[in-house]
């Protein structure tokens, strides 16, 4: 039985994503090796996090790193970083930036909630948002014009969550913001290449540990030895309550270790899923085919198209049957309200899509007799 069926709670089967709200990740052995052994001691909190962050330098490429309890804690840090640097007094002060350099600008489509608003996290860091153009399209001009002596830094959103289309470049940000001499922070939480952006001239890169890394809850900023030496100083100010303890920082470790290694098991994702729906593609009113994640990340996933007119359910309620199941089934609904829903291959355990389809099947089964 597992720890969470012990407590009585529900099985999930987790076909939707690297999601906070089902646990993020399922981490390796050896990263839960790392997370008990130092659960289990002491270790000197300053030390480690200065090892830790040259370890994060090590993996990204960046000069230095700071271990944050994820990435939404990445970007208040990062945040406070660009408006007090490592001044104790400023440090102690956040998130009151009154007087301060304390302007971040955001393109508006790229102004979004992961599962709690960027703007949020900004504020929390001391952040004034300044959301730049329009929700669709977002001229050069706009990032150029909204740039005053009250500008913290420019901060990038690399998310499938953000507007793809109409959105000026990083190319185009990072030159604003270098000719004007203000820091560059991308978020790329849930980006599987850790050294892209630093390589492409970003000061400061946010990552989360339990998404493409497939580590415990954690993640890192990567940047300069400056920037990264005033995020860990955060810890004395608005880190304090959003603090990752030394297990989570050596299972992060363990993670960034482990990462390169990782085989690239596309070819499995696409067999798996095409099984799956080889599997689905006997039922009338689903038409099942595979698509690559919109980011273009390296992600294959199944997608059925619900035809509710002749399966005589539609995929909101097929979803919602799944996911009040037990088995809890999570399938992926960005698309849901135009009869899409995706299964995820990354998180599912072996043979969990067998069970996902016959799961499916019933479901109908059961709604057209
Ligand atoms: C998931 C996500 C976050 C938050 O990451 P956590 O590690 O869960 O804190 C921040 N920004 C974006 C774009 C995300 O997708």
């Amino acid at each position: 039985m597992s720890i969470f069926e012990s407590f009585g709670l529900r099985k999930v089967i987790n076909a939707s994503g690297k999601m906070t709200a089902l646990g993020a990740s399922a981490v390796s052995d050896e990263v839960a090796d790392a997370l008990k052994q130092a659960a289990q001691d002491y270790v000197d909190i300053d030390e480690m996090m200065e090892f830790a962050g040259s370890v994060i330098a090590e993996y990204t490429g960046a000069e230095d790193g700071c271990p944050t309890c994820g990435a939404a804690a990445g970007i208040a840090i990062s945040t406070a970083s660009v408006i007090t640097g490592k001044n104790l007094s400023l440090i102690e002060r956040m998130p009151d930036s009154e007087g301060l350099k304390n302007e971040i600008i955001i393109q508006k489509g790229q102004q979004v909630h992961f599962g709690a608003s960027i703007a949020q996290m900004v504020r929390i860091g001391g952040g004034k948002v300044v959301e730049v153009g329009n929700a669709n399209k977002v001229e050069a001009d706009h990032i150029e014009q909204a740039i005053t002596d009250k500008t913290a830094a420019l901060l990038y959103i690399k998310s499938h969550h953000a507007v793809q289309k109409g959105m000026q470049t990083i190319e185009t940000m990072m030159k604003t913001a270098k000719d004007n001499n203000i820091p560059f922070i991308i978020d790329a939480a849930a980006e599987e290449d850790f050294k892209k952006y630093i390589q492409m001239g970003a000061d400061i890169v946010i990552y989360s540990g339990g998404k493409a890394l497939e580590g415990p809850t954690s993640g890192f900023i990567c940047g300069s030895k400056e920037w990264m030496e005033a995020c860990r100083k955060q810890y004395k100010g608005i880190g304090r309550p959003m603090k990752i303890g030394k297990e989570g920082v050596a299972g992060l470790i363990a993670a960034l270790k482990q990462y390169p290694f990782k085989e690239d098991n596309a070819e499995e994702q696409i067999e798996r899923m095409t099984k799956l729906n080889d599997s689905l593609a006997e039922v009338e009113g689903l038409t099942c085919s595979i698509k690559q994640d919109e980011a273009g990340r390296a992600i294959y996933r199944a997608q059925i198209q619900v035809d509710a007119s002749k399966t005589g359910i539609s995929a909101p309620e097929l979803l919602h049957r799944l996911e009040s199941g037990n088995p809890a089934i999570y399938l992926r609904h960005h698309y849901v309200n135009v009869g899409i829903l995706s299964v995820d291959p990354r998180p599912l355990l072996k043979g969990q899509e067998d069970i996902i389809a016959n799961e499916i099947k019933n479901i109908l089964n059961e709604v057209q007799s």
